[in-house]
C-alpha cells in the first residue's frame, strides 16, 4: 500500500487524496482541511492542543 492521505475540505466538502500533506483544497483552495487518513502531519509550532493549526485543528473542532 502506498502512503496516502485523505482529506475533506471544510469549506466546500470535497473529498480528495494525496500522497503528501496538503495545506489547501484543490477545488476551492480553502485552507481548512480535515485529515481523514494517513500519517499525521508533524507538529511544528504547537503542542497539539491549539485546535487551529494544521496538525490538530481538524480533530478538535
Ligand atoms: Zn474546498
Amino acid at each position: 500500500m502506498t502512503t496516502a492521505h485523505r482529506y475533506r475540505c471544510a469549506a466546500c466538502g470535497a473529498f480528495f487524496s494525496s500522497e503528501r500533506h496538503e495545506s489547501k483544497c484543490p477545488v476551492c483552495r480553502g485552507k481548512v482541511l480535515i485529515h481523514l487518513e494517513g500519517e499525521p502531519r508533524p507538529q511544528k509550532s504547537c503542542g497539539g492542543s491549539c485546535s487551529s493549526c494544521g496538525g490538530c485543528g481538524g480533530q478538535r473542532r
